[in-house]
């Protein structure tokens, strides 16, 4: 499938690449890049049509240059090019390499609003620089952030939360200091991971406390590290200390959220966290090395 286009690898996984735009003059020339003054010629017909030449006939996805036809005119995304062994997916007949320059220039001419025109955005963009906003549009909706299971629900934050109560029964807690108990019976069985997710409201602001078991190279280890549900540059206002202890002894983490945009994975293999090798686990559980008791204390606050 991975075609090394960067712009076919996305439109792989979205089919929906150009929406159908709320306000059909897009192709006025006066007022297209001031998307707060939409103007009232409307150019619906061409523009549709446009959008539609401009959807390959195999992967149904915009297509990018270079385009490709065959010999009787039928049009081909370069992706799809290689996967149909030289025959015109449409006629038949042998495709060749032609490369069709005037749908790309139409292309070029056409401005397209941003596909999270209904999350927020009011962004209009010229068609190929359209995806690259789009991979970095504020207004993009975020994945949910809970690690247990291939979740592929996307939204704005106020649904998020309200997926990871409905859906997942995550716990909710206002506040911005915790105090948590993680128990397991069997601390030996790393591999299927104890993992827990539990949310905190504080500041007007959502935080995700995460707390797993996984495999450090050979070594058993546990971490506890906060994501925030928002974008980096806010994260960076709030602070945060996870503290685990035991039999006189004390790890203290202090760290800053990242970002629900960086993958739960992700913020874990990089170790920003709470790291606790499972023997100071153990100790720290106090008992006979045959339950995990662990006692995590913390505080988020806001950076001046
Ligand atoms: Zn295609
Ligand atoms: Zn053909
Ligand atoms: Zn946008
Ligand atoms: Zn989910």
């Amino acid at each position: 499938m991975a075609s090394g286009n960067p712009f076919f690898d996305d439109l792989q996984s979205k089919p929906e690449v150009i929406d159908p735009p709320q306000n059909e003059d897009i192709l006025d020339g006066e007022s297209v890049n001031d998307p707060t003054q939409p103007t009232t010629k409307p150019n619906l017909v061409v523009s549709s049509s446009v959008r539609e030449l401009l959807e390959c006939p195999v992967c149904l996805n915009a297509m990018y240059p270079p385009i490709h036809q065959c010999s009787n005119g039928h049009t081909l995304c370069s992706g799809c090019k290689p996967r149909v062994h030289n025959r015109c997916p449409t006629c038949r007949h042998e495709l060749g390499n032609i490369r069709c320059l005037a749908l790309e220039k139409v292309a070029a001419s056409l401005e397209l609003p941003c596909k999270y025109q209904s999350y927020g955005c009011v962004g209009i963009y010229p068609y190929y620089s359209k995806l690259k906003h789009e991979s970095q549009c504020s207004y993009r909706p975020y994945s949910c952030p809970y690690a247990g299971s291939d979740c592929t629900v996307v939204g704005d934050i106020p649904f998020l939360v309200a997926h990871l109560k409905d859906d997942h029964k995550v716990d909710m807690h206002s506040g911005s200091t915790f105090n948590h108990r993680y128990v397991k019976s069997n601390p030996h069985e790393v591999e299927n991971a104890t993992w827990m997710l539990t949310v905190f409201s504080c500041y007007g602001q959502y935080f995700c406390l995460h707390f797993e078991a996984f495999q450090l190279g050979m070594a058993p280890v546990y971490i506890a590290f906060l994501r925030f549900m928002g974008d980096d540059n806010e994260a960076k206002n709030y602070s945060y200390s996870l503290e685990v202890g035991g039999n006189g002894r004390k790890l203290i983490w202090q760290g800053v959220p990242r970002s629900i945009r960086d993958s739960h994975r992700k913020v874990r293999d990089s170790f920003d966290g709470l790291i606790i090798q499972r023997n100071m686990a153990l100790f720290f559980s106090g008992g006979d090395r045959k339950e995990l008791k662990l006692r995590v204390t913390g505080r988020i606050w806001k950076e001046q």
